[in-house]
């Protein structure tokens, strides 16, 4: 396999990454080429583009200027942050709830509704259709969270023709940060291809419904799409606010801490090192584990190569973060397998076909080995002329202002610096959401 000679993403990456002659990433590219963009004049399009969303809603009598998906983490405090304090737009916030939700997640999301004081509309799935969609799309395409991609990519466009709400605000374009699919200088906006495509696998409604899945038009009905002429009637378009805003996770999550009351996870995690990344569903960790035993690498290449190419980490730093985090296997898949009446032997074999040549082979006992890992490939002949600078010590991932945001055994997780409403008071705003 090969390795990106600055991150460490194989070349099996999905969406597909691309590596230059320098043996460097389309992701570390995309990232890189941030300094060259004129995030001055991108900010002054999206004041344009919310000026002239806010003057249609104005002239139509419409209340709400523009639609929000969220699910309460860190990036949808950022827009939502962004709209309403920073442009002063009127958003209506829609979740589709996917009912895999942690206590810190709810505690989020009710923390955001309350902090920026908007409006929200939480459509929550039917368990026994979402059970069903998963147990199904396990053994289709290796993937327990499709109602997730599908619902999250579907529902706000069901609600943005419902209420005549032309535009939707999205946060980072998560395929061109990860790997690069799109150059900034493209300012990808949301396609009903990309939904399709890579969010639901090639997946629509109709290829789910049928005996096998046991699964029904009506149980598929937050995952039906408006139609064109209902798209078009409306004149709704999807865009993505990290196009326009320069995204820095680890800063706006550290900012949304301190200032508006944002949480993020506490002591060690299964899969990550990161404490603020993918911390509302309990179900990421067994997400990410498919995608391991799919291709071979999991959350800690994702963490490792944003650290890496924001200069707080070296590639070697990153390498022992793969080394310690991608394999692991999580504690909460005992929960899901009970979830989806499966034994891990079954889940085990309806991934088998998915698992990638590429990287993973089946010894002569039946068992599975991975062919090679980034660990094999720290003195690579291109590594040397990618590395990037570092910043200074203290600013690294593990040095001491970013304790709090990253685990390491060396050091536990600091506090905060400024203490805020932990979820003491919240048993009374469960009832509320
Ligand atoms: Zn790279």
């Amino acid at each position: 396999m090969r390795y990106c000679a600055r991150c460490v993403y194989p070349e099996n990456s999905r969406p597909t990454i691309i590596f230059d002659e320098y043996g460097i990433c389309s992701g570390c590219r995309v990232h890189e080429s941030k300094k060259q963009i004129d995030w001055q004049g991108r900010e002054k399009m999206l004041r344009e583009i919310l000026d002239h969303y806010k003057g249609e809603a104005q002239r139509t009598g419409n209340l709400y200027d523009c639609i929000i998906p969220v699910s309460g983490g860190k990036d949808s405090h950022y827009q939502v942050y962004l709209v309403k304090e920073v442009y002063g737009l009127n958003p209506l916030l829609v979740t589709y709830n996917h009912t895999f939700n942690t206590q810190l997640g709810i505690r989020n999301l009710i923390n955001m509704v309350k902090e920026f004081g908007c409006d929200l509309i939480r459509f929550t799935a039917n368990p026994d259709s979402v059970r069903k969609i998963a147990r199904y799309m396990v053994r289709k395409v290796g993937d327990i969270t499709w109602h997730y991609h599908a619902g999250i990519f579907t529902f706000p466009f069901q609600i943005a023709v419902k209420y005549r709400i032309p535009l939707v605000i999205w946060g980072e374009h998560g395929y061109s940060e990860m790997t690069g699919m799109f150059r900034l200088e493209d300012i990808p906006e949301f396609t009903k291809w990309c939904r399709q495509e890579h969010e639901m696998r090639g997946y629509e409604v109709e290829d789910l419904i049928n005996a096998d899945s046991g699964l029904t038009r009506r149980d598929l009905a937050p995952y039906i799409f408006p139609s064109d002429e209902e798209i078009e009637e409306v004149g709704v378009r999807g865009i993505f606010i990290g196009n326009y805003i320069e995204w820095d996770s680890r800063w706006l999550a550290d900012m949304l801490m301190r200032e508006h009351g944002f949480e993020i996870a506490r002591g060690k995690r299964d899969r990550t090192f990161s404490l603020f990344h993918k911390i509302d569903d309990h179900a990421n960790d067994v997400h990410d584990y498919l995608r391991y035993l799919k291709f071979g690498y999991g959350r800690g290449t994702d963490h490792a190569s944003h650290e890496i190419r924001a200069g707080r980490m070296t590639r070697e730093e990153g390498i022992e973060m793969v080394r310690q985090y991608d394999h692991v296997r999580p504690s909460s898949l005992d929960f899901y397998l009970d979830f989806l009446g499966m034994t891990e032997a079954e889940f085990e074999a309806a991934v088998e076909k998915d698992r990638d040549p590429s990287i993973w082979e089946k010894d002569s006992c039946g068992k599975w080995t991975l062919k090679d890992s980034v660990v094999n490939h720290v003195n690579d002949e291109l590594v040397e002329a990618a590395r990037l600078p570092l910043v200074a010590e203290d600013d690294r991932t593990f040095g001491r202002n970013n304790r709090h945001l990253y685990y390491s055994d060396k050091f536990q997780p600091l506090p905060p610096s400024k203490q805020t409403g932990v979820s003491r008071d919240s048993e009374d705003e469960f009832v509320i959401l």
